[in-house]
């Protein structure tokens, strides 16, 4: 016996629901409720070893129909890529191609069917590394995609690997990481083209920040901005995010919020957090004309803790510098993000929090190309 026929015998009872099928047989349904790939169609596979099996699956018209072998597939899409399939159950009987979301699992990968999409992740990858590769018809989903992600680390230069990484980082800084940042390789300033996500969202970032004037020491005045309404909510329900900007460091908190007047509470969470991190007090907090900064109870709290507000004085171009400079920073990176990986736009949250994330991480004109996280904590940053 093969190692293939084996594999179907000690296979246990299979169990899913026919939920409807599609025209077209050489469509792949991606389905939640099949335990592994399946097809009752012979010509779909590229390899079959057919093999006596004593297993079943059952389909939802309530009849039970053999295993009767196994195989592989190329499976072509639409666009005309391919797909390599192993260990597909071949069930005649059965009148669709079944992709197990299981089985993607099994191998590693994280699969969430979102807004009518199946978006696709390698387990302990970050946001950069989602794949759309189905989408919903009526109450199915169908592949649209191959899988790609366990290519982008072997196909991929480390410069365009690392830009990537970084949130579409100007180019020019790709070489000063290695002597700044513990962990990163030693870049070159070289990149293939122009990249698509950078095309797209028009990302014009300057390579090193702003040169503006500083604060003296971390705390003496934290600047503030809301932003949103956002189209769509995000995955989370939220609308908004607020920053939190560190002068002295140009360091950037961000919180995402479903209304604007979460600004009090997640000021509270701020300050707390970084109060207790840093033993010192916020001297001034910055802000526009927002209703958001003028309500009662943030007066209050102010005055309770000693913190002075400061109104931005409108259209001073050099008070609204930083802020404005690091809103740019934050919404170019996850345009690019979302436009380089064809990202749906509800994932702008998690790619708004990734980018502040990186950018505590890379260097800064003002600091003398140190780091915020660096300047912050008075230590070398580390992955
Ligand atoms: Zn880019």
């Amino acid at each position: 016996m093969s190692k293939k026929e084996s594999l179907i015998e000690r296979d246990e009872g299979l169990l899913f629901a026919l939920s409807g099928t599609f025209q077209d047989e050489d469509i792949w349904v991606i389905d939640s409720g099949a335990s592994r790939h399946m097809t009752g169609r012979s010509h779909q596979l590229k390899t079959l070893s057919k093999g006596k099996s004593a297993y079943f699956v059952e389909l939802g018209d309530n009849k039970s129909y053999p295993v009767k072998g196994i195989g592989s597939s190329f499976i072509k899409l639409e666009d005309g890529s391919n797909i390599h399939l192993n260990n597909i159950l071949f069930v005649p009987g059965l009148h669709k191609n079944l992709l197990s979301i299981s089985s993607l699992e099994d191998k590693g990968d994280r699969v969430a069917f979102i807004d009518g999409k199946v978006v696709v992740w390698a387990k302990d990858s970050s946001i950069e590394q989602v794949e759309v590769i189905g989408i919903q018809e009526g109450r199915l989903y169908r592949l649209i995609s191959p899988i790609n992600h366990a290519l982008f680390h072997t196909e991929i230069s480390p410069c365009e690997l690392w830009h990537r990484r970084f949130g579409h980082l100007h180019f020019k800084i790709l070489p000063t990481l290695n002597s700044i940042v513990d962990g990163i390789p030693d870049l070159k300033e070289d990149h293939e083209g122009v990249c698509k996500g950078c095309a797209l969202s028009k990302n014009t970032k300057r390579p090193f920040g702003s040169n503006a004037s500083r604060s003296k020491e971390i705390l003496d005045l934290i600047r503030s901005d809301v932003y949103g309404p956002m189209t769509p909510k995000s995955l989370g329900g939220h609308l908004y995010y607020v920053t939190f900007i560190d002068d002295h460091s140009r360091k950037p908190w961000v919180y995402l919020m479903k209304t604007k007047d979460e600004v009090f509470t997640k000021f509270q969470e701020f300050k707390a957090k970084v109060v207790n991190l840093t033993k010192r007090r916020i001297k001034i907090l910055r802000f526009d004309n927002g209703g958001e900064y003028t309500s009662k109870e943030i007066i209050v709290f102010c005055k309770e803790f000693g913190i002075k507000r400061e109104l931005i004085v409108p259209y001073n171009p050099e008070q609204n510098e930083v802020v404005g400079r690091k809103n740019r920073f934050i919404e170019e990176s996850v345009k690019a993000m979302i436009h380089d990986q064809d990202l749906p736009k509800f994932l702008w949250g998690e790619a708004t929090k990734l980018t502040v994330y990186i950018q505590n991480r890379c260097p800064h004109r003002s600091l003398d190309k140190k780091t915020p996280e660096e300047v912050f904590i008075w230590e070398e940053a580390i992955y």
